[in-house]
This record gives structure tokens, sequence and C-alpha cells, in this order.
């Protein structure tokens, strides 16, 4: 089902936290609210739950205002980082909870819960209680809790960041994947970009309660709207270099690169400005290659499938990503080259991308 926030105001007290955010989420979507701690992510979905009401603006679930409308006439389901399970009933009753709430017969019960337990691979631990599985396991039941009851849309805040990063990764993948199955409209909080990046159709980035850019990862990703945008997907960062039209080029950390078509035309009359370049569109070379710049390697970070590089060049810090085997010592000349083809520009004052 679609969900709209139409020009939607919180405050609490004076301060608005939400400040006419509009936001159009279209049935079996799942959008991804993404954006740093306070920035009004939770207040968000809270006003879908109902658990919070607008100041002014409207949100509608369907075709329906629900401003006004009880929690529990939404059919939303609220998936909590906190599990929030109830640690005296067995994983079964946990699951069964909602559907007993609503007087659901004993026999569609025990179908649905065993059919969601299956699914999510808790058929084994139904009779647990929640102290006596793993963090994934709760975490898989707190889920459960919530497609059981076959909800119009489902709200995640932040359920993976209380798992440690091997598990976070694995149930990342199995919400995925019962997102493709489910076809349930989501909306996912997180602060974490990979996961925004993984698992949204679409992302917004929201900074002190205005949405900053909607749109597909990758396209957020590439043509970021502005600099809060470009730095907050992609890690390790993008690259912001001071930049300069010189001599028909444009020159940055003492490289020189193409000048886009039309980029003099979107530049009027900044004369500096801004280089966005990500580690992994900076190319580098350990001996002197025609065209590359020579730069002092200062930090190397070996990964295991690939080494983060971070250099200095005309007095600027750059990050590459390099290949494992790539022979590179800290302290000693490397040679790099920018993509200019992927370089993004920035207006330094405001922040915001200069598009060619
Ligand atoms: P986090 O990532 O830290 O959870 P968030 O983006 O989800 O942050 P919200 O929980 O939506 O942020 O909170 C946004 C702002 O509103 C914060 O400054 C918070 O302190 C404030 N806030 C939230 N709930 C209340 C409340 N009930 N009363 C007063 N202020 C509140």
């Amino acid at each position: 089902m679609k969900v709209q926030f139409d020009r939607v105001t919180k405050r609490f007290g004076s301060n608005a936290v939400l400040d006419e955010v509009s936001l159009e989420i279209e049935p079996g979507e799942c959008v991804v609210l993404l954006g740093p701690s306070g920035c009004g992510k939770t207040t968000m979905l809270r006003l879908v739950a109902g658990l919070e009401t607008p100041d002014s603006g409207r949100i509608l679930i369907g075709d329906r205002i629900v401003n006004d409308v009880p929690p529990a006439d939404r059919n939303v389901a609220m998936v909590f980082q906190n599990y929030a399970l109830y640690p005296h009933l067995s994983v079964y009753e946990n699951i069964a909870f909602p559907l007993i709430a609503r007087r659901t017969a004993v026999d569609e019960i025990r179908r649905r819960v065993n059919d969601v337990a299956s699914r999510l691979e808790l058929a084994s631990c139904l009779t647990r209680r929640p102290a006596q599985l793993s963090g994934g396991q709760q975490q898989r039941v707190a889920l459960a809790r919530a497609i059981v009851r076959n909800p119009v849309v489902y709200l995640m805040d932040e359920p993976l960041s209380n798992l440690d990063a091997q598990l976070r990764t694995q149930t990342r993948g199995e919400l995925k994947r019962l997102q493709q199955v489910l076809g349930t409209t989501t909306i996912h909080v997180t602060h974490d970009q990979a996961e925004a990046m993984t698992l949204g159709h679409r992302v917004a980035i929201l900074r002190a309660g205005r949405i900053e850019q909607f749109g597909a990862p990758l396209e957020l990703y590439r043509r970021p709207i502005n600099r809060f945008v470009a730095g907050f997907l992609g890690s390790p960062a993008i690259n912001i270099l001071p930049a300069s039209l010189t001599s028909g080029e444009i020159v940055a950390a003492g490289a020189r690169l193409r000048v886009p078509a039309g980029l003099r035309d979107a530049l009027g009359r900044i004369q500096k400005f801004e280089l966005g370049v990500r580690p992994e569109d900076v190319q580098l070379r350990v001996s002197p290659d025609p065209g590359a710049v020579e730069a002092r390697v200062e930090i190397l970070e070996a990964i295991g499938n690939e080494t983060i590089v971070t250099m200095t060049s005309a007095g600027d810090r750059i990050v590459a990503r390099a290949a494992a085997d790539l022979p590179i010592e800290a302290g000693h000349p490397v040679w790099f080259r920018m993509d200019d083809a992927k370089a993004v520009f920035f207006d330094p004052a405001s922040g915001t991308r200069i598009a060619p």
C-alpha cells in the first residue's frame, strides 16, 4: 500500500523536529530513511504508526488520511532495535501474540505461526524463551511477530543495529530476501549507509528535519545534490578537494583534469570550487606514469581484499582504494590519477553540487 507524507510538520515544544516533510512511498517499495542522530527518522516512523500526531500536514496510508486514526486501526507493524520481546513467553507465544490479541481462531494462529517460523528458520526454537536465543534469533522472532500479522506496512527502526558485524550482514541479506518474497511496503530507518544502499529501493537522506534528497541508492551515490549527501554515502568517504580552473583545466591536489562540458557555464562567477572524487575513482601506480601525479603515502589500511591508502599531494589529503597486492609502503611516493568522468563539483559556500 502507498504511504504518503504531505507537508508534515512535527514539533516537540518549540522545536520543529520535522519541517514540512513530503515523501511518497509506492506500494511494495522499501524506502530507507538515512541520516545522523536526531534528524527525525524515528519520528517519521512513529507518525505512520500513529504513536505521534503531526502538528500540520497529512499522513496517508493508501488513500486514507490517518492523522486521527488510532494505531490499532492502521494495520502497520513496527520492528524495534531492542526487539521488545516478552521474556516470560515462549517464542511461539511471542510470535502468536498479535493474533491472540485480535482473537484469531486457534487453528489459524497455529498455521500462521508455523508458516512464518519455518520461513525465518525458527521452527526448532518455538518452545524456548527469548533469553535462550542468540541476538540474531531474537531479532528474527521480532520480525516473525511483525510478519505474522500480515500488515499493510512494515516500519523498521534500526532492526539490525544490536547485532554484531557478521550477523548484521547475514540478517540484512535475510531482510532483503523477505522483502522480495513479501512485497510489502516497508519504511526502514538506519544510520548505516551500507544498510541503506543495499536494502532501499529508494533512500531519503534527512538532515535536521528536512529531506535533503530522495532517490535510488546509486543515483544518490553518483549524483548527490550537495556535499552533505555526498559525504553521507560511501565508506571511506568521498574526497572533497579545493579546486580551480587554470589555463583551461581543473586543478586539484596538484592534478589536472579535463573540464567537463558545461561546467564553465554552471560555475558562473565562482572562481574556486570543490571537487569530489570517490576513493574507488582514484587510480594508483607504483611508478611514474604519464598523466599521473606524484603523492606521498601517509597511511595504509589493509582490509584483506583491498587496501585503503591515504596520501598527500600539494598539501591535500586524498584517500584511494587500491588492490591488496599493490606494492606500496607508507612514507614512499605513489602516483595517482583521478577519473574526471566520475568527479562531482560543489559550491564551497553553500555545499550545493554544481551540475554541468
Ligand atoms: P536516532 O538516530 O538518534 O534515533 P532520529 O533521527 O531517529 O535519531 P528522532 O528520534 O526522530 O531522531 O528525534 C528527532 C529529535 O526530536 C531529537 O532531537 C529528539 O531529541 C527529539 N524528540 C524525539 N521525541 C521527543 C519527545 N517525545 N519529546 C521531545 N523531544 C523529542
